[in-house]
C-alpha cells in the first residue's frame, strides 16, 4: 500500500510498504479521508513539543483525523463494509491513569501524533476496536472527519458549569468554530475573538459576531472558549471573562507564558479548565453533526487527492485560507 512518511522537516515521500496486518482486537480500515490541522503542521516542521520529549521523532507517519471503511475485521459488530472514525488516542490499559482516561496515560500512543502510531496518510489503517465508532445514517465520510476536532470543543464545553448568557470564542479554527456551533445551539449568545479584519469579515459571514482587538476592552463573557493557543490569545481569554466567569482553556501554547496574573483570576473568582481531547465524546460528536449543529460548510475548506499533499499542506499554512479545515482525499 501507499503511505506518506515525514523523514525529516518540511521532507515527506509517499513510499509503497506492506499493508498492515490485524490482531483479533484490532480492525484494517481503507482510509477514505484524512484531515490536517495545526498538529500536523507543527509534526511537519518538527515543531511539536513531542520532538523534544522523544515522543515525536522522523520518519514518522501522520494522520490522526480520519474517516474510512472496514476491509478487515473479525468483530462482528464492525463487519467489512461498515463506514467508520476512529479514536487516535490508545493509552497502554493497565496503568492507573488508563483506568480514568487514556489521554492521561504517560505511554499512550496517539495515532498519527505520539510514539509511533503510524498514521491515516495511507491507503490502509489498523486501529484497535475500541477505537473505532460507526458513523451515524445521514453523515458523509467528508464531514465525519469533524468529529475528532470536535470532542475536544465538546469536552470543552461540558465543563462549563454556567447554562446561559455570554459567551466569547478566542480563535477562529476548527475547533473555535465547532465550539461557537455548539454553544450557540445550547443557546448562549456568541462572540468570537479574531485578529483581523479579513477574520473579522469571515466570522460574520459564518453568522457569528466577531471582536476585533479594538473592541476587547469593552468586552466581557461569562465564558471564554481559548481555542488559539497563543501567548496573546490566553491574555485575551483572561481579560475578558467576567468575575465569576469560566475560562475553557483548549489551545496548546508551545512554551510557558512569562507572565500571568493569577492575583486577577484569584480576585475575581475565576474557574478555569484545562481540557485535552474528548475521549468518550465521540458519539455525542457525530450526532451533533448529523444533526447539522456542526456544519461541515463553514468548516471544510477544500480537499485534495492524496498525491497532492504538498499543495494541502501549502493552503493548510496559509492564514488567508477562507475556511479552517483542509482534508485529503485518500480515495482520488
Ligand atoms: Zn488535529
Ligand atoms: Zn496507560
Amino acid at each position: 500500500m501507499k503511505a506518506l512518511f515525514i523523514t525529516a522537516p518540511q521532507k515527506w515521500e509517499i513510499l509503497d510498504i506492506p499493508t498492515p496486518e490485524i490482531t483479533h482486537d484490532e480492525v484494517l480500515i481503507r482510509v477514505d479521508y484524512v484531515g490536517l490541522c495545526g498538529t500536523d503542521l507543527e509534526l511537519l516542521n518538527g515543531k511539536h513539543p513531542y520532538f523534544s520529549t522523544h515522543d515525536a521523532k522522523f520518519p514518522m507517519q501522520i494522520g490522526h483525523e480520519t474517516s474510512g471503511t472496514i476491509a478487515q475485521s473479525t468483530n462482528p459488530a464492525l463487519p467489512v463494509g461498515t463506514e467508520v472514525i476512529m479514536d487516535p488516542i490508545v493509552g497502554c490499559g493497565n496503568c492507573e491513569a488508563c483506568k480514568n482516561r487514556a489521554t492521561w496515560c504517560k505511554e499512550r500512543i496517539e495515532i498519527g501524533v505520539r510514539r509511533g502510531g503510524p498514521g491515516a496518510l495511507a491507503e490502509y489503517l489498523k486501529v484497535p476496536v475500541t477505537n473505532v465508532y460507526p458513523i451515524p445514517q445521514g453523515v458523509s465520510l467528508r464531514d465525519a472527519t469533524l468529529a475528532e476536532p470536535a470532542v475536544t470543543a465538546i469536552a470543552g464545553i461540558s465543563r462549563i458549569k454556567a447554562t446561559s448568557g455570554r459567551a466569547l470564542v478566542v480563535g477562529d479554527g476548527t475547533i473555535g468554530i465547532i465550539a461557537a456551533q455548539v454553544l450557540a445551539h445550547r443557546g448562549w449568545q456568541v462572540l468570537i475573538a479574531v485578529l483581523s479584519e479579513a477574520s473579522a469579515e469571515r466570522v460574520r459571514s459564518l453568522g457569528f459576531e466577531p471582536v476585533l482587538p479594538q473592541q476587547m476592552e469593552t468586552i466581557s463573557a461569562e465564558v471564554v472558549v481559548e481555542a488559539a493557543g497563543t501567548h496573546r490569545s490566553i491574555q485575551t481569554a483572561f481579560r475578558a471573562v467576567s468575575a465569576g466567569g469560566e475560562v475553557v482553556l483548549l489551545g496548546v501554547p508551545d512554551k510557558p507564558l512569562e507572565s500571568f496574573d493569577i492575583a486577577g483570576l484569584v480576585l475575581r473568582d475565576v474557574s478555569m479548565y484545562g481540557v485535552l481531547n474528548g475521549p468518550g465524546k465521540y458519539i455525542e460528536a457525530l450526532n451533533l453533526i448529523a444533526e447539522g449543529v456542526i456544519k461541515s460548510s463553514k468548516i471544510i475548506d477544500q480537499e485534495f487527492a492524496f498525491a497532492q499533499f504538498g499543495d494541502a499542506i501549502g493552503l493548510l499554512a496559509n492564514p488567508e485560507r477562507k475556511l479552517p479545515k483542509v482534508l485529503v482525499s485518500m480515495r482520488s
